[in-house]
């Protein structure tokens, strides 16, 4: 039914697509229409058994899962790092457009669920955002993704049991290795809220997952905290 305050909004607001900027149907709560969610690119063809890397050529892992110590036990997404997500996603995190966290977390949250890992989840976590970026920006836009994919599952969120506890030094210019160590030394875990984590099975949210490495620096304190699985889960993930 539509609602007679909505319908006058409407026509002094209509609700435009977040993505192409035509006019929305009266009386969504949708702020990406339908064409433009159904032309997202979907992570659904060949990719690495762990962490969902697109592998064109096939292959059961990619490179860093053959090569590297993993410490989630996987990571899924529901869409690959190109074309409108990317622009849908850059406006999340940078235009303060704080609405799309709803529309983005849909297809996250499904995702989840067809894979189950909606039972098998204790807690929902965030990774932290330093608060100097979150303070600059105004907002963590995972955790923003996290609370609405709790709310979904209903599962519980704890933002305050993993930390950033120094501004990382830009990534750009450093080798692996000292990626790695600069990574390492950017995250903690609150010391009171640790026993927290004992035996339990952990739900990390990201929203990109570019190479991985913060989702497997938190995993790991996560896990020798006593987790006793990390999934990670994020909007979209990189592809080569
Ligand atoms: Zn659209
Ligand atoms: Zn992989």
């Amino acid at each position: 039914m539509i609602n007679i305050f909505n319908l006058l909004m409407y026509f002094i607001f209509p609700r435009t697509c977040a993505c192409c900027g035509r006019n929305m149907p009266v009386n969504t709560v949708n702020n990406i229409c339908e064409p433009c969610l159904k032309s997202l690119a979907k992570n659904d063809g060949l990719k690495c058994v762990v962490c969902s890397m697109p592998l064109k050529d096939g292959g059961e892992h990619c490179y860093d899962c053959r090569h590297s110590k993993i410490y989630f036990n996987f990571l899924k997404t529901p869409y690959v790092y190109t074309g409108k997500i990317k622009k849908l996603i850059h406006s999340f995190k940078y235009s303060n457009r704080l609405f799309l966290a709803k529309d983005l977390s849909k297809p996250v949250a499904d995702l989840i669920i067809k894979e189950n890992w909606d039972k098998e989840t204790d807690m929902v976590i965030p990774v932290p955002l330093h608060f100097i970026k979150k303070f600059t920006r105004g907002y963590n836009q995972t955790a923003l993704l996290a609370a609405e994919i709790s709310k979904i599952i209903k599962k519980p969120l704890y933002e305050n049991i993993l930390m950033r506890s120094s501004y990382t030094k830009p990534q750009f210019g450093l080798n692996r290795k000292d990626r790695n160590e600069n990574l390492q030394n950017s995250f903690s875990i609150n010391k009171k809220h640790e026993s927290f984590l004992k035996g339990k099975n952990i739900l990390l949210i990201d929203d990109v997952a570019t190479t991985c490495a913060t989702a497997n620096v938190c995993a790991e304190l996560l896990k020798k905290s006593g987790a006793k699985k990390v999934l990670v889960i994020a909007i979209a993930r990189t592809e080569l």
